[in-house]
């Protein structure tokens, strides 16, 4: 049997690998699963699952997932030293899949006490890439990609060594305004920005990929896993969603990994790696697609890819202001505060206007991380003042 803790169960990626867990209660043994926010929903899979505790990160809320798990044999804790005390427990197999640099701490845990982590959670491994994959090469952890395209390049790596890789060809969709003009994005609003057209996700990834800083923060997340240099990793624009991402070798052989966009596919392989497990999800039916369109990216339309190119380029705490400011700016856009364009333009504006010495530790990370937001409150203030 192998354990497992789920970290943002609750959410779009929680509940599709609780989904796979569910399917064989033979294999896996629920130890920890958590949440925000969402007493109930967490209440629920945590006595489905007989799950070991349950924790919400709201300390607020402890007294109301107590009464929830009332003689449901769960331990329940609260807070975010909870949520790290949780991944330290040390499961054989743990999700991180919180939504943010909230998740950094919790990754950072789970991947000092050495298990299997599987990475959904892009914005850690953005604000502190270097320091996630010196703590999994002390600890011996095994961190395993679960973003749909660095599963892909992963499966079509195999192992192989990375010098003898050309380019990393990481695909993107497009998002829901691929072929919209700046003029056409001035208006849309938050409901627009989170349909996407192939993948159902939670909503600040949503709103990422709209504006395709989802992109940028990936290629920041390929060059942390895939150690080849930025000049090797390229970004394709492809609408179908069909291949998730490809390696190209110096022999010019290029290798591939299709799929329906399920993100049960990447999950299951990351939760079996190095087996397989059937999943239910749709085969793919290429004669129905029938055809796969590809084009490059626009940085003038998208400037957060630009942006995030910048940032990968000037390293130290670079990505992680970038990621913070653009958290703020998606949750402002969400909330209606400012518009769809504003939300690159507020990064682009903080990064020009404040920089971090390179960070040594988590907590230079989280200082950078809070600095930046608070300067990016203020760019929102004078913008909606
Ligand atoms: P979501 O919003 O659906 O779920 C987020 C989860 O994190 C929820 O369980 C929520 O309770 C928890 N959470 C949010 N804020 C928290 C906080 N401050 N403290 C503790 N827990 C908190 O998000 P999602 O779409 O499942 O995405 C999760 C992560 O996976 C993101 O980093 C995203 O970029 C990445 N990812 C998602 C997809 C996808 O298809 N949804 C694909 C690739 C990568
Ligand atoms: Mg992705």
């Amino acid at each position: 049997m192998k354990s497992v803790s789920i970290f943002g169960a609750t959410g779009s990626v929680g509940l599709s690998t609780l989904d796979l867990v569910r399917r064989d209660p033979d294999a896996y043994r629920v130890v920890a699963l958590t949440a925000n926010s969402d007493v109930d929903s967490l209440a629920t899979i945590a006595r489905e699952t007989g799950a070991q505790v349950a924790v919400i990160g709201q300390a607020r809320l402890y007294g109301a997932l107590r009464d929830a798990l009332a003689g449901s044999g769960v331990e329940v804790a609260a807070g975010e030293d909870a949520l790290v005390a949780a991944a330290a427990l040390g499961a054989d197999w743990t999700m991180a899949a919180i939504v943010g640099c909230a998740g950094l701490r919790p990754t950072m845990a789970a991947l000092r006490a050495g298990g299997t982590v599987a990475l959904a959670n892009k914005e850690s491994l953005v604000s502190a890439g270097g320091l996630m994959m010196d703590a999994a090469r002390a600890s011996g952890a095994t961190l395993l990609p679960v973003d749909s395209e660095h599963n892909a390049i992963f499966q079509c790596l195999a192992g192989s060594s990375l010098d003898d890789v050309a380019r990393i060809i990481l695909t993107a969709s497009g998002g829901p305004f691929r072929t919209r003009s700046r003029a056409e994005m001035v208006g849309i609003t938050p409901a627009q920005a989170v349909a996407h057209p192939n993948w159902s996700m939670g909503a600040k990834i949503s709103v990422d990929s709209a504006t395709m800083m989802n992109k940028g923060l990936e290629f920041i997340e390929a060059a942390h896993l895939f150690p080849v240099g930025l000049d090797r990793i390229e970004i394709l624009v492809h609408p179908q969603s069909v291949i998730h991402s490809m390696v190209e070798y110096r022999d010019r052989s290029t290798l591939a990994q299709l799929g329906s966009p399920d993100m049960r596919i990447p999950i299951a392989h990351a939760l079996a790696w190095p087996q397989r497990i059937a999943t239910p999800c749709q085969p793919l039916d290429l004669a129905r697609i029938g055809r796969l369109d590809f084009e490059a990216p626009d940085t003038e339309r998208f400037p957060a890819l630009r942006l995030a190119r910048q940032a990968a380029e000037a390293g130290g705490a670079t990505p992680a202001i970038l990621n913070a400011v653009n958290e703020v700016a998606v949750a402002a856009f969400l909330d209606g505060r400012i518009g769809f364009l504003d939300i690159a333009m507020i990064v682009e504006d903080v990064l020009d206007r404040y920089s971090a010495p390179r960070p040594g530790t988590i907590d230079d990370v989280l200082a950078a991380d809070a600095q930046a937001r608070a300067e990016a409150g203020q760019v929102m203030e004078r913008l909606t003042a």
